[in-house]
């Protein structure tokens, strides 16, 4: 005969336990990113077949043939872009809003941009539904970032351009961090950490990763 509780895979509580395990476990140790990822729920940014999945470590497939990133880059990402309370923060590559979210826990506001109008609509209603109202989203091509809101404390890319796009370089204030893949996108890519200093911009590379590619345009939905 067993004893104690038996084991339940999707008990809500023991659910986030093993999430937030998985992502210490993999390196992510700010307890300010982890209570981000804590309070947002994958589950809401997964839609359809893959939505039992969501709080595995993967990337899963979202619209428009694009992915959500696997939550230990997330956690990653977010860490190294060591986001402030007063930080405007720009994101390129919406998706299904998912980073975006985590990052308005973190940040004054943040601006949002993705080539895809369905994915941005998608992404907006969500964060209407969540109460994010320091997120603001645009359907443009990301690669000029938004000069109309520079500059940025931080820029965060979740798509692999070849090298880091001098627009978005220009709209990063000094002290400011970029936090983006590059490399060809049929490739595995480096994930870069770029600061920008008094005279110019400092590069870390962290760690191989594998984005969809950043493209340019605007998507036809
Ligand atoms: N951060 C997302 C995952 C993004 S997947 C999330 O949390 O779910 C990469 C996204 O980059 C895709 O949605 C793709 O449409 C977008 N993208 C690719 N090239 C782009 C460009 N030039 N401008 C804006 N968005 C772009």
């Amino acid at each position: 005969m067993t004893t104690g509780a038996p084991d339940q895979p999707d008990d809500p509580a023991e659910r986030k336990m093993r999430f937030l395990f998985a992502l210490r476990s993999r390196g992510i140790t700010d307890s300010r990113v982890l209570t981000a990822m804590e309070r947002v729920d994958r589950g809401q940014f997964v839609r359809g077949i893959f939505a039992d999945r969501a709080y595995e470590d993967m990337p899963l497939p979202i619209s428009c043939g694009q992915t959500i990133s696997q939550p230990s880059v997330v956690g990653l990402m977010t860490q190294a872009l060591n986001v402030q309370p007063r930080d405007v923060v720009l994101e390129v590559g919406t998706g299904s809003g998912y980073q975006a979210a985590i990052l308005s826990l973190l940040a004054r506001r943040v601006y949002t941009i993705d080539r895809h109008r369905r994915l941005v609509r998608e992404a907006v209603a969500l964060f209407q539904d969540l109460s994010l109202a320091n997120i603001t989203a645009v359907a443009r091509d990301g690669s000029f970032g938004w000069p109309e809101q520079a500059p940025f404390d931080r820029i965060i890319v979740t798509a692999a351009a070849e090298d880091a796009p001098t627009p978005l370089l220009q709209q990063l204030k000094p002290g400011g961090i970029m936090v983006l893949p590059v490399g060809q996108s049929d490739h595995v890519q480096s994930l870069i950490k770029v600061t920008r200093t008094e005279t110019g911009f400092d590069y870390e590379e962290l760690r191989p990763v594998r984005f969809v590619p950043l493209v340019e345009g605007l998507a036809v939905e």
